[in-house]
This record gives structure tokens, C-alpha cells and sequence, in this order.
């Protein structure tokens, strides 16, 4: 990416202040960063003691070997106790940690202390299928209480689990089976999603009889419905975990023990098994949960409403929060079942105050209209959060006014898969935001914009977002493949040792960061380059769309051509005119280089599970060829409907 992009970027002018009320009593003050540059180590060593630890460790990082990093090494802890048992053992027992709510209005309210027993039961469980500390535990499962059961579980006993989303198909379950050799396979009947039984057992079981590791599957039942049933390999939770000691003493692993391995959501291609450990995970994750939602245990009830398949629900369902000791909500179905103010309906149910969710859910809302979440009463919220995907400047204007009142402020959180947790965020006490920009690493945490050739940029630079030094809650790798962890991470600035994220960033005069999109996604159009979400943003910032897709389709004349798919927002008529208007739009925000040269208009667009545009698929149509793996899409026959709106391309 050059420098041109950058005088092309739209010029966000709007600032907000964090409010003086909860500024006043923030977990984090802006004395956090000059504290962590300090000493960013000992930083780190602090955010540490906020958990429990059976022994201590003897050195804080050892970066002897890198990229393989350890850290808190000779420390022993155990995840789970960390987690449940301690809060129960201050006294915190009778705390509700789960809020669940069924997708048909189905409620169970789980404290800690049913919590720490329904861990224990489960753990005892997986001992007597035969589960030991390092074996891998498959989890196939949807969003129900039982899945924060088994993740804990495993951690209990030391072994990594590998959640694979209940929306993959067989096949991708068996792959990644397959790939962490895992020996037990948890799953459920079936769930509810958009007023349907969505059933999971018969996905299970082929994967399981493809995959020769796996031994035993557990079965819970939530649905009810009739499954088919192999009596020599299923065993049903209720039958097993029920009968089981709801006492289970937790054993204290090494700090740098495998927590957990977690498949990449595949946007980019075959999925990789990234693999987290323990003590650096748990201290990042519980850090970075108090300091950037600011959780007050005693009186907030926190929602992520991520799929807990997704590296976001690892870290902000499971680890952070129950870390935390946070009051949550678990929602198992779809934003729109049985209507489409479901979410905002839940917030008043429960009195949600600090919300987590992704773009792609707001610019769904905005689709539907501002009068939806206008009928709840949602004046509990009193901060909101973003994460997965660059958020338009209109999508985080919409949010903040239609969700928050116009008073509670935003943390636009930048990480991945591979971070474990988050790494650029506003600190919601201390920052004064601007829409679309996640602003700066936190305090501990350090960043970078470089060119091409590993330079740093100035104030006023754009190129590719790099991490300079390392965290603790860094990926320890890929499952069985070392070669790959370098190659992919790591070597693109070897001789400067930097960890390559694969998105384009920009750095603005005031040196806050830009997030630009993955880096494989930057168009080159007549010998500029342009970035996806620029355009994207622009499109979205003019009132009658709600959601952009843009990609660079070959062109033989200017190299790439911009493709953009559209939709609009609820009541906007597709025409030829509109179709000009947001051409013109995107020329007059950007510049006459950034115009799209084809708008195609679409009900919906292809997304991974975790809600993430794919747009090499897009791609591929737009450059009228036959479509890359779709195994990770939502919907695949999203690509058919697309398909048969364009066809042909040239
Ligand atoms: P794969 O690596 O297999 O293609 P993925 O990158 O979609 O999958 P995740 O680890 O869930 O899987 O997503 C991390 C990516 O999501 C980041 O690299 C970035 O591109 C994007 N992202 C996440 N949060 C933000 C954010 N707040 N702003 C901009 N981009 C974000
Ligand atoms: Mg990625």
C-alpha cells in the first residue's frame, strides 16, 4: 500500500469525549500506558496477579526462542479454578454467571456455584471416558450452557479442547478432527435457529466415522427430537454427567499447558489450528475484558453476543468474563426469531449494560430499520463494543445514536485468532474516540504501521499493521506445523522480527490507527492502490445503503476494476438512478479513482459464521469463475442468488 490511499481516506471529523461519570470511577486510567512503557514487563506481572496461581513463576517472558514465545514460565495455575471456584470460594456462590436464554424463550439462570458443580460433574465425566491431561476434545456444539460446561471441563483436566462452529459442516468438523487427532467429541441433538430444529447429530456422527482419533461422542440433549444413535460410540450427557461427583479438585497445570486449539474462521484459505496455553491467555484476556468493557462485577450484566465457536467467544464469553467474575447473557438463536427486535428485547430483559457485537450485526439493524430498537427500553447499556471487521464511521454513528443513546461510548476493538485477545482499543474512561478508528494499542501492548520494506511509517502513513513485540496471550503457534506459524507470521519482516497481522492500517496526524482490511484484499486500480473498506465506507455513509462489499476484479485496462455489492437499506427502490447517485457518492467522498465501475444491488452478502464478508468469493463472481471452498459460509446458497443477479461480469 502507498501513501496515495491515504489522501484519498474519508475525513472523520466527529470526536466523543468518554463520559465524565464514567471516567470518574474507570477500571483503567490514562496512567496505565506511561506505566506499561515503563516497564512493560512488570506491567504484565501486575495484570497477572489477578488470578489465582498455585505457584509462582520464576520469569515473566522468555523470548530466548522466538517466534516462540513463554510466558509466566514455572508458574502453575489452573484455568478453570481461575475461572468458577475461586469466586465461589470469596463468597460469590450465589452470583448468576449465565443468564441463558433459548432461542423459543426458554430460560435457565446459572450462578457460580451451580457453575463450579456442573464443571465438576462434567470433569469427572470426561475422566471416565478416558480423557487425560494433553488429550484433544473435540466440542461440535451451539450456543447452550453445556459448551461453557465442557470447554471448562477440559481445562480442569488439562486437556485442550477445539471448538468447531455447530454451523460447519461434516466434513469441516472431520478436517479439523483430524488435524488436532482429537479422542472425544462433544456434541448436542440438535438447536434452535430461526424457529427451527437444526440438526447436529447426524453431522456428528459423519464426521466422527470418518475421523478414526475419535473414541466416544457425548451427546446432549436440547432439543429432544429423535437422533440416530450408535450405542458403541454415543453416550448421552444426561446419563453420564448427571450421575457424576459434582466435586472434582482441580489440578494445577503449567503455565505454558495447551489451553485450547482454535481453526481460524477460513476467510483466507485452509484453515490454520491456532494453538493458545494458559497463563498468558488467561492474564490478557482477563486484563483486557476489566480494562476495555470496564466491568464492575457487583452491578453489570455483560452480552457478547459471538458465536462462543469463534475465537471471541473463547475470550469474551468464557475466559475473560468468568475470570472477571462478570454477570452474562447467553443467547442461543438469531437476532430476527421471533422478530426482529429479539436483541434489544433481551437488553431490556436483562438489564444488559455493556454489549459486544460485530459490524456486520449493526449494519443488519440499520438495515432494518432505526424504529426496531427504538420500541425497548435499552437505557441500561452504558457501553458498547465492536469487533471482527473494520466498522463504517455511518454503521458507528448509528450505533452509538440508535443503540446507545447517543451517550455511551464505543471501544472498536482490533484482534484476531491468533492475538487471543484484544490488542487496539479505546479505553472507554480515557479515550476520546473517532468513528471507524480502533485508536491505539492498550496499555502493555505495542503496534505498528510499516511499508513494504519494514520501515515505520510517519504520522500520516499507511501500509501493513505489524506487532513489534510480543504478548502475552500470543498464538504459541500452529497445531503440528511450525514451518507454517513462521512462514505465515513471521517471515514477512524476519529481519525486523515483527508479527505480521495481514491487514493495512493507517496511522492519522494524531498517529490513532486505521484499520484498512486484510491486506490481500487492497485493490490496485490503475496503478493506485485503494482499500476495500474505504470504498465500503463511503458507500455505506450515503443514507440509502446499509451494507458494501467491494473487490478488484481483473480489468484489462486498469488492471483492477472496483465490483461493489450493495445493499440498501429497508424501502430504497434499486434503480438506474441510485445506481449513478452511489457511483457519484463514491467519487466525490474518495476521489473519481475510487467510483466503482459496476454496482450490483443484493439481498444478502456471503459471510463466514462469525459474520465476515468473504470476498474472494465475491471475487470469483465478479471475475465470472467458478467459486473457491464455500465450506465456512453461513449460507451458501447466498452465492446462487448473487450468481444469478450477475451474469456476466464484463
Ligand atoms: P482467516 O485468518 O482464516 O482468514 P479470520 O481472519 O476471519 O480468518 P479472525 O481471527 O476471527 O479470523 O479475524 C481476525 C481478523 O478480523 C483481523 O485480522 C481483521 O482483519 C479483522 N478484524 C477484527 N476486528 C477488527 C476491527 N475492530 N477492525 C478491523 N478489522 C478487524
Ligand atoms: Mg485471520
Amino acid at each position: 500500500m502507498s501513501n496515495e490511499t491515504l489522501s484519498n481516506l474519508l475525513n472523520e471529523e466527529r470526536r466523543f469525549e468518554p463520559p465524565a461519570q464514567l471516567a470518574a470511577a474507570a477500571n483503567v486510567t490514562a496512567d496505565a500506558y506511561a506505566r506499561a512503557d515503563e516497564d512493560r514487563l512488570a506491567f504484565w506481572e501486575a495484570q497477572a496477579n489477578r488470578l489465582s496461581w498455585a505457584q509462582p513463576w520464576n520469569e515473566v517472558l522468555d523470548w530466548s526462542n522466538p517466534p516462540f514465545a513463554k510466558w509466566f514460565t514455572g508458574g502453575k495455575l489452573n484455568a478453570a479454578y481461575n475461572c468458577v471456584d475461586r469466586h465461589v470460594e470469596a463468597g460469590y456462590g450465589d452470583q448468576v454467571a449465565i443468564h441463558f436464554e433459548g432461542e423459543p424463550g426458554d430460560t435457565r439462570t446459572i450462578t457460580y456455584a451451580d457453575l463450579q458443580r456442573e464443571v465438576s460433574k462434567a470433569a469427572n465425566a470426561l475422566t471416565e471416558l478416558g480423557v487425560r491431561t494433553g488429550d484433544r476434545v473435540a466440542i461440535y456444539m451451539p450456543m447452550v450452557p453445556e459448551t461453557v460446561f465442557a470447554m471448562l471441563a477440559c481445562a480442569r483436566i488439562g486437556a485442550p479442547h477445539s471448538v468447531c462452529f455447530a454451523a460447519f459442516s461434516a466434513e469441516a468438523l472431520r478436517t479439523r478432527i483430524e488435524d488436532a487427532s482429537a479422542k472425544l467429541l462433544i456434541t448436542v441433538d440438535g438447536y434452535n435457529r430461526r424457529g427451527a430444529v437444526a440438526n447436529l447429530k447426524p453431522n456428528a456422527d459423519a464426521a466422527a466415522d470418518g475421523a478414526t482419533t475419535i473414541e466416544k461422542v457425548l451427546v446432549v440433549r436440547r432439543t429432544g427430537h429423535e437422533v440416530p444413535w450408535n450405542a458403541d460410540r454415543d453416550v448421552w450427557w444426561h446419563e453420564l454427567v448427571d450421575r457424576q461427583s459434582d466435586q472434582h479438585t482441580p489440578e494445577a497445570f503449567d503455565a505454558e499447558h495447551p489451553l485450547f486449539i482454535l481453526y481460524t474462521s477460513g476467510t483466507t484459505g485452509k484453515p490454520k489450528g491456532i494453538l493458545h496455553t494458559t497463563g498468558g491467555y488467561l492474564t490478557q484476556v482477563a486484563y483486557t475484558h476489566h480494562a476495555v468493557f470496564d466491568l464492575k462485577p457487583e452491578t453489570d450484566v455483560f452480552w457478547c453476543t459471538a458465536d462462543v465457536g469463534w475465537v471471541t467467544g473463547h475470550s469474551y464469553i468464557v475466559y475473560g468474563p468468568l475470570a472477571n467474575r462478570a454477570t452474562q447473557v447467553m443467547y442461543e438463536g438469531t437476532p430476527d426469531t421471533p422478530h426482529q427486535g429479539r436483541f434489544w428485547e433481551n437488553i431490556q430483559k436483562y438489564k444488559v449494560s455493556i454489549l459486544y457485537t460485530a459490524p456486520t450485526a449493526i449494519r443488519m439493524f440499520m438495515k432494518w430499520g432505526d424504529d426496531i430498537p427504538a420500541k425497548f427500553d435499552l437505557s441500561s447499556l452504558r457501553l458498547l463494543g465492536s469487533v471482527g471487521e473494520p466498522i463504517n464511521p455511518e454503521a458507528w454513528i448509528w450505533y452509538r445514536q440508535n443503540i446507545g443513546a447517543g451517550r455511551t461510548p464505543i471501544v472498536d476493538t482490533w484482534w484476531q485468532t491468533e492475538t487471543g485477545g484484544i490488542m487496539i482499543s479505546p479505553l472507554p474512561g480515557v479515550t476520546t474516540t473517532k468513528p471507524g478508528s480502533a485508536m491505539r494499542p492498550l496499555p502493555g501492548i505495542s503496534a505498528n504501521v510499516v511499508d513494504k520494506d519494514g520501515d515505520i511509517v510517519p504520522n500520516g502513513g499507511g501500509g501493513f499493521l505489524v506487532l513489534d513485540k510480543p504478548w502475552p496471550s500470543m498464538l504459541r503457534g500452529i497445531w503440528g506445523d511450525a514451518d507454517r506459524y513462521r512462514d505465515t507470521y513471521w517471515s514477512r519482516f524476519a529481519e525486523q522480527g515483527y508479527y505480521f497481522a495481514g491487514d493495512g492500517a493507517k496511522k492519522d496526524n494524531d498517529g490513532d490507527l486505521w484499520l484498512l482490511g486484510r491486506v490481500d484484499d487492497i485493490m490496485l486500480v490503475a496503478g493506485h492502490n485503494i482499500s476495500t473498506t474505504e470504498v465500503e465506507s463511503a458507500l455505506v455513509s450515503h443514507p440509502a445503503v446499509a451494507e458494501a462489499a467491494v473487490v478488484g476484479a481483473k480489468d484489462e485496462t486498469t488492471g483492477q476494476r472496483i465490483v461493489a455489492f450493495v445493499i440498501l437499506r429497508g424501502g430504497q427502490v434499486e434503480d438506474a438512478a441510485l445506481d449513478s447517485a452511489l457511483k457519484d457518492h463514491v467519487s466525490k467522498e474518495i476521489g473519481p479513482i475510487a467510483k466503482p465501475k459496476q454496482i450490483q444491488f443484493v439481498a444478502e452478502l456471503p459471510k463466514t459464521r462469525s459474520g465476515k464478508i468473504m470476498r474472494r468469493l465475491l471475487k470469483d463472481v465478479a471475475e465470472d469463475r467458478a467459486l473457491g471452498d464455500t465450506t465456512t459460509l453461513t449460507d451458501a446458497s447466498v452465492m446462487d442468488l448473487i450468481a444469478s443477479k450477475l451474469p456476466h461480469a464484463g
